[in-house]
This record gives C-alpha cells, structure tokens and sequence, in this order.
C-alpha cells in the first residue's frame, strides 16, 4: 500500500511528488484481489488524508465515501496554507473586530440572497441550530417550535429537543419537550409520502401551523432541513418549503432552514432551499462543510431579526469562529469556486447514480437508491415487497467494502442504509471503484 500510495509525508508541502488520484487509482484496480486477502483490523487508526482518501497508521489507503465535513477534500493546498498562514498571524476572537472574521462573514453573505447581511458563528452544527431556534422564539417573543418527525439538528438543549428521530426513540435519554409541534417527515425513505407530491402533504403541514395558531400557540418557527439527509437522503418534493414557509410567516412566524449537511455544494448548489426549491427562509444555520474540517458554524440572518434578539437583552458569546476557522472557511468557499466542485458534484453525482441505480437492477438486496449531488442514500431490504431492512447484511457489506479499502458506513433508524457523501473532489475513476467495490461485495 506504501507503494501504492506513496509516501504519505511526502503529502504535505511537496504535492507534485505525490501520486496523482489517477495513479493511484489505476493501481488500486489491480491491486482489489490483492487486498481481498488481508482483513484489516476493524477500525482502522487514521493518520491522515488526500483528497478522497483517508491512510492509516499502516500506510493503508482507503477511499472516503462518507466524509460531508471536508468538502473540498483531505489537505487540500490552499486550505492548508490558508490555515498555516493565519496560525502565524493570530487567532483569537475575543473582544475586537478581527479581519479575517468580517472577510469570511462577508463572504457567506454573499453566497445568500440580499438581506442575508448578519452572521453569527459558533463552533458546530448543533450550535447553528440551537442558535436559530433561539433567535426566532427572541425575535417573535413565542415558545413553540414546529419540527419534522424523523429529522436531526444536533445534541445541544435545543437542537435535540427538535431532533424528532431522536426524541421518538422510547430509549432516548432526552425526551420531547412540549414547546416542540412535529408534523410529518415529507418524503423521508420510509415515510407514508414516499414518493408523493408536495400538493398531497403540504397541506398536512399547514393545517398543524393553522391549528397551533388557532389554539392560542402560534409557533415562533418551522425547522426543517431543506434536503432530507438524515431520513436517508431524499428531496423534499418541490413546492413544499414554499408552502410551509408562507404557512409559517402567515401567523408571524420565522422559517429556519437547516443546511448543516447539504449547504455549500453537496447537492450542485450554494443552497438547495434556495436554489432549487425557491423557499427564501429568514434564518439559515450551516456548519459541517463550510470549515472544510475546522470546527465552525454559523447562523445567517437578516439584521432586523437579529437586532430584536439584542435589544430583548438575549445573550449571545461564542469562541466560534476564530480567524483559522475563518480563513480556512474562506479557502474552502475559493476552492468550491475556483475547481468547480458544484459542477464537479451534480456530474460525478449522477454517474455514480447511474452506476447505483444499474446495481439495484442486479441485485435485489438493493430496494432504493435516492438522492442527488453528491448525497446519496441506497437502501438494503430483503424483500422489496415488505420492504423489511436488512440490518446485518447492511454491517457485513460495510466490513467487506472496507476489506476492499472502502469506508462506508450503516446508518438510518433500521441501520440498513448507506448515506454516500464523499468529498467533493471526488473524481468519476474513485466512485467506479466504490460502485465496482459494491457490485463485488452484493455478488
Ligand atoms: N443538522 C443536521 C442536518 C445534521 O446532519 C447535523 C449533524 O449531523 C447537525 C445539524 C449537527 O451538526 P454537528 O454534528 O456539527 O453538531
């Protein structure tokens, strides 16, 4: 593997030494029979990363399927000395207005509509959203919360509390308070709407805001991620979030959009919400791939939203966002511009659903693949009738695709789905390998 993948030292400051990914790639092909007959030590010890792949403390290199926090992939040039640089710089954001902070604020505001001009920043996705939650119940002077049943926001207070997959489970050690209104998950995997469109369930989501308000309750907001990524990674079908959103503002209430996974590129686009659904939301919380790896998050907003929060006396400090989040997020918005990567995601996206959707014809173990961009969701069952999840099959496939050198990883309510988010470097030649990787391991 050392030869394969060259010496990963030899990574960092030196990128012309090491092999290109077509390189390794190519041998990567000869060598899956070689491989097949060494069984790693489950989990692998990651040392560091390239791109795409991950290489652990023995000089194994593994193909990152699941990596939605470095976008623009492991080390990449720019980030790396965006980030060295600003070390030597500063890094600290305690009292004062700090460069690189305003450059990266105005840098987000930018990939939003006008009005967008205010931004907070904290260190996770969690904090986005329990932020956002709090900014709108400040902002309308309300307590009540609409969520979606089978969605994640994060652990925090907050954010779990509207976290309803989580909340929902008998076993949770948090439970969901009352403040929190759930109405049901549009299109989830799983869900009754499987499939339907946005005319015959919308309106369930509107009657509950209609009657929450008529009940003396009208909620301060909707939360909703604007692409269902963690029901297993499906659209939420067109005209929904409009109509939800116009629900919402209609008894004076905010729509918070949680782009925590899919904001910045995952899906070909800035924003999904935005972008393809056309719902304008008055609070977007984003984390994850906006700091390439670094720990960073931030809450976008419109200035009169905020300034009811302030002058309400809420308070708000945060370490988020110090200047080497800021720099290295601002590196990764250049790199996702400069190489193209929402291009690079909508194309590699397609092929590799492509490659799925002709697994699923061959192989029965395979009920769903969904998704778009680069986040894809493909669903193991054992009968596609009773649609029963095949839970263990689902792990088993996961230990021998990273036997292959591949990580993946079960996941969803029933473990028996893999949620595929590569970085968005990714090329075509490495989601071959994880599609031929996949149709050998289901054979
Ligand atoms: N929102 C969504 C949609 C998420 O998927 C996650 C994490 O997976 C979060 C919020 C929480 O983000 P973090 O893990 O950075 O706290």
């Amino acid at each position: 593997w050392r030869e394969v993948a060259g010496d990963p030292g030899a990574a960092i400051g030196a990128p012309s030494t090491v092999p290109t990914a077509d390189d390794v790639l190519a041998r990567r092909h000869d060598v899956l029979a070689e491989v097949q007959e060494h069984y790693y030590t489950l989990p692998p010890r990651i040392e560091r990363g390239w791109r795409e792949y991950l290489i652990d403390v023995d000089g194994r290199v593994y193909l990152d399927m699941v990596n939605n926090v470095a976008s623009v992939g492991h080390a990449h040039p720019h980030v790396v000395a965006a980030g060295s640089r600003q070390m030597h710089l500063l890094n600290t954001n305690s009292r004062f207005h700090y460069r690189a902070i305003t450059d990266y604020a105005d840098r987000i505001a930018a990939t939003l509509p006008e009005g967008f001009d205010t931004v907070f920043f904290v260190n996770s996705g969690s904090e986005a959203t329990d932020l956002a939650i709090r900014l709108a119940m400040a902002a309308t002077g309300r307590p009540d919360m609409v969520a979606m049943r089978e969605a994640y926001h994060g652990w925090t207070y907050a954010s779990d509390a509207v976290s309803t997959s989580i909340a929902d489970n008998p076993n949770a050690l948090s439970t969901r308070p009352d403040w929190v209104h759930t109405v049901d998950a549009a299109n989830s995997y799983r869900g009754k709407h499987r499939g339907a469109d946005a005319a015959r369930y919308a309106p369930e989501a509107v009657a509950a805001i209609d009657e929450l308000a008529a009940s003396g309750r009208p909620p301060a907001g909707f939360i909703a991620e604007t692409y269902f990524g963690n029901a297993g990674g499906v659209a939420l079908p067109d005209g929904y979030l409009r109509e939800v959103y116009a629900a919402i503002r209609r008894h004076g209430g905010l729509a918070i959009a949680d782009e925590v996974q899919v904001g910045y590129g995952r899906l070909g686009e800035w924003f999904w919400g935005f972008e393809q659904q056309g719902a304008v939301p008055d609070i977007v919380a984003v984390a994850k791939s906006i700091g390439g790896g670094q720990p960073v998050g931030a809450v976008i907003t419109r200035r009169e939203i905020a300034d009811r929060y302030r002058s309400g006396g809420y308070f708000f400090s945060s370490t988020g966002g110090s200047p080497v989040s800021a720099v290295i997020g601002t590196a990764v918005l250049d790199v996702i511009q400069r190489e193209g990567l929402q291009e690079n995601a909508r194309a590699v996206g397609s092929h590799l659903k492509e490659r799925l959707e002709r697994l699923a014809a061959k192989h029965p173990l395979i009920g769903a693949v969904h998704g778009s961009g680069l986040y894809l969701g493909l669903e193991f069952v054992r009968d596609r009738e009773t649609l029963e999840p095949a839970t263990a099959e689902t792990a088993a496939i996961c230990d021998r695709l990273l036997e292959l050198g591949v990580i993946m990883q079960p996941t969803g309510d029933h473990q028996n789905v893999l949620k595929i988010k590569p970085p968005l470097v990714v090329t075509r030649a490495s989601v071959d390998v994880f599609a031929d990787a996949l149709d050998r391991v289901l054979t």
